[in-house]
């Protein structure tokens, strides 16, 4: 018994679920690296992960939720190929295959050294697991499969805040959920870096247009919203890039004074601690996108 309500403690501590007995999402949220998320859908009978996380511990929590649940682990969906959401693949103890597009694993292959290497800080580098892995299952736009009654469908979004993009819809009876990677950072400053910002935008837009008005949406970063998030995100990209055309059409060098008249008006827009780091890193890119497109 006390075992029982020990696991119960340590699930409702570090866990948040949302759902009911035969369909429940689990939420892994760490408020202190990054604000990421992982998600574990459990249906009657099989579980199901989304993305895992950055650091060894991330993934062991992964692994304790796992067990405590009880039931096998069918497959682990992958939303993109960036290392906060890949890292802890290889210490999670299951063989269920990891799904997910060429994309995906392209980008992985090519830039796991360049991300690895963007973690500067020894102490969190080593928190980082040694062996990194990519998709074991190549996956295409719209592949679907269904469980226990609950459907599972992936759609490719091409590049846009990753270098390819994949949410994972999810339908359980009438209900609707989208896991969409870093499509959204919920009140989280943006990663730009991949130079695609045009690009999100318009998934985001497309997201917007066809999901279903009442859909949960599942961030890779921050709070599970409705569609009003997809919305938070655009006006994002959209304060980000214009503050920064600004800026340049005044036809200066942009130096100090004006990446701290940039740092001023994103935390204006978003107030407090929220990866703020990520302002001064997406700027080079930002500036080269918006160069090529004027
Ligand atoms: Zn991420």
């Amino acid at each position: 018994m006390f075992r029982f309500l020990l696991t119960v403690f340590l699930i409702c501590t570090y866990f948040s679920c949302i759902g009911q007995t035969d369909f429940q999402v689990h939420r892994y949220h760490d408020p202190n690296i990054g604000f990421i998320n992982i998600y574990l859908v459990e249906t009657s009978n099989h579980l199901v992960l989304i993305d895992a996380g950055l650091t060894n511990y991330h993934a062991e929590a992964i692994n304790q939720l796992i067990d405590s649940l009880d039931k096998p682990l069918h497959s682990i969906l992958l939303t993109h190929g960036h290392i906060d959401h890949y890292a802890g693949l290889s210490v999670i103890e299951s063989k269920a295959p990891i799904l997910s597009s060429k994309g995906v694993a392209q980008e992985i292959e090519q830039n796991d050294t360049y991300y690895m290497s963007r973690f500067t800080n020894p102490q969190l580098s080593s928190l980082i697991p040694k062996t990194r892995i990519g998709p074991t299952k190549i996956v295409d736009d719209n592949y679907s499969f269904k469980i226990d009654h609950v459907r599972f469908n992936s759609h490719n979004m091409g590049a846009g805040e990753s270098l390819d993009d994949i949410y994972w819809e999810v339908t359980h009876k009438k209900t609707k959920h989208a896991f969409v990677g870093d499509l959204v950072l919920n009140q989280m400053h943006a990663f730009f870096q991949s130079g695609y910002s045009e690009n999100w935008k318009k998934s985001l837009i497309r997201l917007a247009k066809t999901l279903h008005p009442k859909t949960t949406i599942y961030p890779g970063h921050g709070e599970i919203g409705g569609k009003d998030i997809l919305h938070w995100q655009i006006k994002y990209i959209d304060t980000y890039k214009a503050t920064v055309a600004e800026l340049l059409k005044k036809g200066n060098e942009f130096g100090e004074k004006e990446r701290a008249y940039l740092i001023d008006q994103m935390t204006d827009f978003l107030p407090g601690e929220r990866a703020n780091f990520l302002i001064s890193w997406s700027l080079p890119t930002i500036i080269d996108e918006l160069s090529h497109t004027n």
